[in-house]
């Protein structure tokens, strides 16, 4: 009993938070809205008789510890998290069950999420851990993929949901969106901008130094209705009648301009893939582009972060006499494992399994690391031997 009780407090001295919630009791309601259509409902309710207690510990992330020993009873939640497979709902039940909700909930009845929202929220925080280890990887990046996660995050609509009074919502990326509100009051005027001798607009670019737009082009994207939608008629207009915007709303209008209109136009993007309207012009994506694409993604991974801490505070405790913070749900808490995750030093990486799907630490000495167990590594080894032996056969 006595050494229990120092290590636990030797464990909260190391902890910059702890947080305190309840369990909840999860069921998930199928709607069947026609023959062919069914939706989810996810509905959570608190239970009051269990209790839950969080701490952040800087070595071991979010961690659920014992009310009774103070001991660890679970490691590394936001991995936890991030592991569960997301094809089927029901998988999120059981972390629900002994976390908690991300929020904090009723005690006397059911709050009640769609799981489009849910599983939308759950992809974003999967992005923006992905976004952060991709960026430290030295040599082996993944553009197409920082390019695709980076997108979704920028331009995927924001995402409410409703629990009791509060309000969550996904982070609205307000670099891009109030550029587009400011730049929407310069008038397009065509005598103010610089024409040469060939008709093309010469553009101050930070990524290319000078880009000419041929005017004609220019013309077609910004009155013919059926080319270009609000939005991306909107980034024209700024990327050539605003160029002296704020420095990484420059940019990234700059980004956006360039992937749409050189590497090709697509419909949508998904946390998956840009849906491309043609077949996409992957030799525009030089190094010039994807150098900007990285500043990009890190203004976009401090803005999913930013706005996902905002229910964190600095809190004086009077027993230990030491700073804490003071979290408020179990989304921030989450988050701030997210923030406090130093891609110089360690990272959360997805196994490169594609059948697993699980997410485990790597820290910088065992950087090479690519699958999360010895089992992983060898299914893959395996499958890529089979489909050498048949591709040979063939
Ligand atoms: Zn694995």
């Amino acid at each position: 009993m006595k050494k229990n009780m120092n290590l636990s407090e030797n464990f909260y001295q190391n902890s910059l938070f702890t947080f305190d919630s309840f369990a909840c009791f999860c069921a998930v309601d199928t709607i069947n809205v026609s023959p062919d259509e069914a939706r989810n409902v996810i509905k959570v309710v608190s239970q009051k008789n269990k209790p839950v207690k969080f701490a952040f510990e800087p070595n071991d992330g979010l961690v659920r510890v014992s009310l009774k020993s103070g001991a660890v009873e679970e490691r590394n939640i936001l991995s936890s998290l991030l592991s569960i497979n997301e094809d089927k709902i029901e998988n999120y039940k059981k972390f629900f069950e002994k976390n908690g909700f991300f929020f904090p909930i009723n005690i006397d009845k059911f709050e009640e999420i769609d799981d489009d929202s849910l599983l939308i929220i759950i992809s974003r925080m999967k992005a923006t851990v992905e976004l952060m280890s991709q960026i430290s990887e030295i040599q082996r990046k993944n553009y197409d993929r920082i390019l695709t996660l980076t997108l979704a995050l920028l331009l995927s609509p924001e995402t409410t949901i409703q629990i009791g009074p509060h309000q969550y919502k996904t982070c609205k990326h307000k670099k891009l969106y109030d550029e587009l509100n400011i730049s929407a009051s310069i008038n397009d005027d065509e005598s103010k901008l610089k024409v040469d001798k060939d008709y093309n607009i010469k553009i101050t670019d930070s990524i290319y130094g000078e880009y000419k737009l041929d005017l004609d082009s220019y013309r077609h994207f910004m009155y013919d209705d059926d080319l270009l939608d609000n939005f991306w008629r909107k980034i024209v207009h700024s990327y050539v009648n605003h160029q002296d915007a704020n420095e990484d709303a420059r940019l990234i209008i700059e980004f956006l301009f360039h992937t749409f209109v050189d590497i090709g136009w697509f419909w949508s993007v998904s946390f998956d893939n840009i849906n491309f309207a043609q077949e996409p012009k992957w030799d525009k994506f030089d190094d010039k582009l994807k150098k900007a694409l990285l500043e990009v993604t890190k203004i976009v991974i401090a803005e999913e972060i930013n706005s996902n801490i905002t229910g964190v505070y600095p809190e004086y405790d009077s027993v230990i006499m030491e700073p804490r913070w003071r979290v408020e749900s179990l989304m921030s808490a989450l988050y701030f494992s997210i923030f406090y995750m130093k891609p110089n030093l360690e990272l959360t990486r997805l196994c490169a399994n594609p059948k697993c799907g699980r997410y485990f630490k790597v820290s910088r000495t065992s950087l090479k690391k690519k699958y999360c167990c010895p089992e992983c590594a060898n299914r893959a080894n395996q499958n890529r031997y089979r489909a050498r032996k048949k591709e040979i056969s063939i």
